[in-house]
């Protein structure tokens, strides 16, 4: 292990799972969408090719999963180009340090989420008593210390591109981490959505163990600003998406898609936002 780089201090495996957990699907030819536990990572590029990268980095303990997932996708000891993080929560660089180790590519992420990731600052703890299901009751039990990528870690270029997705571009939709990032490529409309908004109620146990597939606002339980988080998911429902990757949940296309973000749109206060929790604004309700 690169002695640079280190797991945040209460770094542990989470016992935790879903029906999806070990699927893959590919969406269209060049991304492909594969299940970790109860979060999803994305691989985007030609199959055929070696140009593409891994979006997000699984659970803690995922690190020979996704390698194997990844060479099976792309032949045996390929490797991405770089990964590109949505945000740093504990779920989507749970095996990061040892990818970076053992690949040694370069881990791109928005300029906000960059304390969270060299080690500077922990990020709020998750909230236990926010309003609504037993994941969120489980919360403490997450990593929330941050992880220290050391020189591996860069900065997302600040003109929208992305680097190794020539087509898509990255737009910055905070609310549920300061930095979370969103991917976007116009000619197809394929979204990567990260935890801006989320297809399961990620909130609900028995909801995340079967991915009953329904639209909702991003986890609550880690969630610090629901009026950015509202802004977010009016700019993403904007580019009218043909089809969204999210953290958590099945893949969602086409009319099902336009029309649960429309409704997640209208109804943001009463779907997405809960009732109490120590990150709700009062003034709100
Ligand atoms: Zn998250
Ligand atoms: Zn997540």
């Amino acid at each position: 292990m690169d002695k640079e780089m280190n797991y945040g201090s209460d770094y542990k495996y989470i016992p935790a799972t879903s029906v999806g957990s070990g699927v893959g699907l590919e969406l269209l030819p060049d991304l492909y969408c594969y299940t970790i536990q109860i979060v999803n990572i994305g691989l985007v590029g030609d199959p055929k090719s070696n140009e593409y990268v891994l979006i997000d980095a699984g659970m803690p303990n995922s690190a020979n999963e996704i390698i194997s997932v990844t060479e099976e996708r792309f032949g045996q000891n390929s490797r991405p180009k770089a990964i590109i993080l949505t945000h740093g929560h504990f779920d989507h660089v749970g095996a990061i340090v040892d990818l970076v180790s053992y690949w040694q590519v370069p881990v791109y992420a928005h300029e906000l989420e960059m304390p969270f990731l060299t080690g500077k600052k922990a990020y709020p703890e998750p909230d236990p008593t926010v309003e609504g299901g037993m994941v969120s009751k489980m919360s403490p039990m997450f990593p929330n210390e941050p992880i220290d990528l050391g020189n591996h870690i860069e900065m997302l270029p600040s003109d929208g591109t992305v680097p190794h997705m020539p087509d898509f571009k990255w737009l910055h939709t905070p609310g549920h981490s300061p930095g979370h990032i969103s991917l976007f490529r116009e000619k197809d409309r394929a979204l990567i959505a990260g935890d801006a908004f989320v297809t399961v109620k990620q909130e609900y146990l028995y909801k995340v163990i079967t991915q009953e597939q329904e639209i909702s606002g991003p986890p609550r339980y880690l969630t610090t600003d629901w009026d950015a988080a509202k802004k977010s998911v009016m700019e993403l429902a904007k580019l009218n998406p043909s089809v969204a990757v999210t953290g958590h949940g099945l893949p969602m296309t086409g009319e099902l898609l336009t029309e649960s973000l429309e409704t997640l749109v209208q109804d943001f206060d009463s779907i997405a936002i809960p009732d109490y929790g120590k990150y709700v604004d009062k003034k709100l309700h």
